[in-house]
C-alpha cells in the first residue's frame, strides 16, 4: 500500500501556491535496470519526481525553488512548447521541461538525468518513438556533460556504461557497439566489463528491450580455456 503526502508550496517562480501529491519515501527491492532505473516500489513513484506549476508550467523536483534564471527560461517558446507537446505522456513533458531548464542553465549532467526520467515514462506507457526521442536527447546531453568536464555518475565506467544502454535502447546499435568497444579495450572493472559484454551480445541479437544489471551478471560466460 502506497501512503500518500501533500507537499504544499509557493511556486518559485509565479508566487501561485500549489499543492502536490507525493509518496512516501520507498526504498526498491531487486536489480536495477541497465540505464540505472530502480526496481518497485520506487520505480513507479516516477510520476513525482518532478512537479508541475499548475500556474505559470515551472517544472522542477521542488517547484518552491528556482535556479537563477528559470523564470525567464519558463517563457521561452521551446519550454512552452514542450510543456503540452502531444506526442509524449503529460509527465514526460514535465521531465523534459526540467530537462530543457537544466540544459539552458548549463548543467547538461542534470539535463541528461531529467531526459532518460522522461524516456522511463514514456517506457511505461509503451510510447516507443517519444522514449527513443528521450534516449537519443539524453545521450547527446551526456556527451555534452563529459565535454565540459562533467560525468553523470561517479563510480567509474558507470557513465560509458549508461550511454551504452541509452544509444541500444534508442536503436542506435551501430554507435552502443563502438561505445562498449572502446571500453571494453580499456581494461574497465569487472562490473562494467560484465554489462559491456551482455550489452554487445544484446546488441548482436538487435535486441532494444530492458535489461537488468543481474542479468548481466549472472549471464558471464565462462572463460575459454
Ligand atoms: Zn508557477
Amino acid at each position: 500500500m502506497t501512503h500518500l503526502r501533500y507537499l504544499s508550496t509557493t511556486c518559485a517562480v509565479c508566487g501561485e501556491s500549489c499543492r502536490f501529491t507525493i509518496p512516501e519515501a520507498t526504498g526498491s527491492v531487486g536489480s536495477r535496470d541497465l540505464d540505472t532505473r530502480p526496481p518497485e516500489p520506487l520505480r513507479s513513484t516516477i510520476y513525482a519526481w518532478v512537479k508541475r506549476c499548475p500556474s505559470c508550467g515551472y517544472c522542477a523536483p521542488d517547484p518552491g525553488k528556482s535556479p537563477e534564471g528559470a523564470a525567464e527560461v519558463v517563457k521561452l517558446p521551446r519550454y512552452r512548447e514542450q510543456l503540452d507537446a502531444r506526442r509524449f505522456p503529460r509527465v514526460a513533458n514535465t521531465f523534459l521541461c526540467w530537462s530543457i531548464l537544466q540544459e539552458d542553465l548549463g548543467a547538461p549532467a542534470q539535463a541528461a538525468w531529467a531526459s532518460l526520467h522522461a524516456a522511463w515514462v514514456c517506457d511505461d506507457e509503451e510510447d516507443d518513438v517519444p522514449a527513443r526521442i528521450c534516449r537519443k536527447r539524453a545521450a547527446d546531453l551526456l556527451r555534452r556533460a563529459w565535454g565540459q568536464g562533467d560525468r553523470l555518475a561517479v563510480q567509474e565506467g558507470a557513465d560509458e556504461a549508461l550511454l551504452a544502454d541509452l544509444l541500444r535502447r534508442a536503436g542506435r546499435l551501430r554507435e552502443a557497439r563502438a561505445v562498449v568497444k572502446e571500453v571494453l579495450g580499456g581494461n574497465p572493472p569487472p562490473v562494467i566489463a560484465d554489462i559491456m559484454r551482455f550489452q554487445l551480445r544484446l546488441i548482436a541479437a538487435s535486441d532494444r528491450g530492458r535489461h537488468t544489471v543481474a542479468e548481466a551478471r549472472r549471464s558471464k560466460q565462462p572463460k575459454a580455456v
